[in-house]
């Protein structure tokens, strides 16, 4: 399958050069933010200066993908047309192991959805230049 980006109809992100480095990662399947080269702070959404010291300097650090559900919600109407084939669909909040929060979705039903569960991040790709990231329930092997 080829993807194009007319097939997308959705809203997607405005990649600035603050944030391209967080977007390519993506599209090659990795998390990465950005880490104060001064206080060490990791930023989320990326931005020019770090919120904890102001300081500029960062490195780019790639992200264990790995967290904890913290809340979601369900959509049952649609506030964009773009959406309307997607319902009910989920907006969940999670709390990775580097940064306090990220704004995302789960993949798995919500049924099977609980507070604080484990999660790994998977991408998904909806154009050739943008991956979005997204969760998925952690399967404990044992
Ligand atoms: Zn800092």
């Amino acid at each position: 399958m080829t993807l194009d980006a007319t097939d997308y109809a959705k809203p997607l992100p405005f990649v600035t050069r603050e944030n391209r480095e967080f977007w390519e990662g993506c599209l090659r399947g990795e998390l990465r933010f950005q880490k104060c080269a001064r206080c060490g702070h990791v930023r989320y959404p990326a931005a020019t200066l770090c919120p904890n010291c102001l300081f500029e300097e960062a490195e780019w650090i790639r992200s264990s993908g790995r967290g904890r559900l913290w809340s979601w919600i369900v959509f049952h109407k649609a506030y964009m047309d773009t959406f309307s084939g997607d319902l009910p669909y989920n907006v969940a909040l999670v709390e990775l192991d580097e940064v306090p929060f990220i704004m995302s979705s789960m993949v798995d039903p919500v049924e099977d959805l609980e507070i604080g569960a484990e999660v790994e991040v998977v991408f998904d790709q909806v154009t050739p230049d943008i991956a979005l990231p997204k969760f998925k329930l952690s399967r404990v092997s044992d």
